[in-house]
């Protein structure tokens, strides 16, 4: 799960480390109000998910309450790269001497933790080390590492950090660890970090934080309550809201063959088949992943069965299960009453291989639906939805992708 960057440097804040004071507000009213407790200049920062939000326009410097109320009226209605403004942020602007580059991340290809820093921050890390690989320091931690004072002054003075500002930058590299290791994060990104102050005065310049990402571990959902606070209701996916309060693993994806199977391997087979069916023209694509788990129960099924059918960009629906701990007969019942409760809006195309596989076939026969379509394989079935998928899009004259 990746936070707002409000909500990523409070976690930094608990930490202590420095960062500029700052009030969210979601309407140019709110933003009036924030810049009475902040004072004057501030800055305007757009609340997304994404980075580069400066290049695009979504940062701003106001040096007055009227500039920052026209800011905050051009960024709150922005989307940038793809992504909706959430809210702004209203936080004291800081004279910049400096941007340093600073993140901690998991690295899952050789199974440790990243420290990557640069004395060139301000850009994305992509474009630094492009322009400076040079300057991009890569340090290790392996997993049953810690990490300590010493360490992180070692490191700090390796990275290029400024003679004057490495005890402090090893003092935030360790609270940044502390932050990513507390908190389950698989990345903790601080940029820039900046050196702010008066360029005459020495006592005035210290190392602050004016930008941060976390991203925390989904894994690590069950242990941590307090992330409820972290859900974003309004920019959420409202079927993969309803799936994960059934505790079902779906994803939405952008094509028009919905696919539902048990077992995450095979799902994700599925998905595959069904891309590989869909090359050509026009192309079509699996819709989303959905994994109905080992033992589902009918009544799991006929909720799958409905979550993917209200993706209006669903033209078919593909049903692998291969039927281990989960019984085909259990499913076909599922199938059977989701279509009894709610109709069947959508072409079903299925193939039941293993547990009561006969039995489960023999229930949809008797239903004598016909748009229920049965195939003895995967790739069948796969080349099934795809043609069925073909044929709605076609005849219906809608367009493939959506947009
Ligand atoms: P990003 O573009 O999404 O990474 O957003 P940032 O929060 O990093 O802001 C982009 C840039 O705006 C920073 O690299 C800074 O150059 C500038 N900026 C952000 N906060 C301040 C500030 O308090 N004072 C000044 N002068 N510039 C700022
Ligand atoms: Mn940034």
């Amino acid at each position: 799960m990746d936070l707002y960057e409000y909500q990523a440097r409070t976690l930094l804040e608990k930490e202590n480390i420095s960062v500029p004071a700052a009030r969210y507000a979601r309407s140019s009213h709110e933003v009036a109000q924030a810049v009475d407790e902040i004072g004057l200049p501030c800055v305007i920062k757009g609340q997304v998910k994404t980075g580069h939000r400066g290049q695009a326009g979504g940062v701003l410097l106001a040096k007055t309450k009227d500039e920052a109320i026209l800011a905050s009226e051009k960024i709150l209605p922005m989307t940038i790269h793809g992504h909706k403004v959430n809210g702004v942020l209203v936080t004291e602007a800081k004279n910049i001497l400096h941007e340093y580059y600073v993140s901690i991340s998991l690295d899952r290809t050789s199974r440790d933790y990243d420290v990557l820093a640069t004395v060139h921050g301000g850009t994305e890390v992509e474009e630094i080390a492009h322009n400076h690989p040079e300057d991009v320091r890569r340090l290790h931690i392996g997993p049953l590492e810690d990490f300590n004072l010493e360490a992180a002054t070692k490191m700090a003075a390796e990275i290029g950090f400024y003679h004057a500002d490495v005890d402090q930058a090893a003092e935030i590299l360790l609270k940044m660890w502390k932050v990513f290791k507390e908190t389950d994060a698989t990345l903790v990104e601080i940029n820039p970090l900046a050196k702010i102050g008066n360029p005459t005065d020495e006592s005035s310049k210290a190392l602050c934080a004016l930008d941060a990402k976390i991203s925390l571990d989904n894994n690590a959902a069950f242990r941590h309550p307090e992330w409820s606070e972290f859900t974003d209701s309004q920019n959420a996916d409202p079927l993969e809201v309803r799936a994960q309060q059934h505790g079902l693993h779906y994803v939405r994806l952008d094509g028009q063959v919905g696919v539902i199977g048990n077992g995450a391997g095979l799902v994700m087979s599925s998905l595959d088949a069904v891309a590989g069916a869909g090359e050509g023209n026009p192309a079509m694509k699996p819709a989303n992943f959905l994994d109905i788990g080992g033992g589902a129960s009918a009544a799991v099924m006929a909720e799958s069965l409905d979550i993917v059918a209200s993706d209006p960009h669903v033209a078919s629906i593909l049903i692998n299960v291969y039927g281990g701990l989960t019984s085909c007969k259990t499913v076909a019942e599922g199938i059977l009453s989701a279509i009894e409760s709610n109709g069947l809006s959508k072409p079903l195309v299925v193939r039941f291989d293993g547990n009561e596989a006969a039995e489960g076939l023999r229930l949809l026969a008797d239903a004598k639906n016909p748009h229920i379509h049965v195939n003895d394989t995967m790739e069948e079935a796969a080349a099934n939805a795809v043609a069925i998928a073909r044929e709605v899009s076609t005849t219906s004259g809608s367009t493939t992708g959506r947009h």
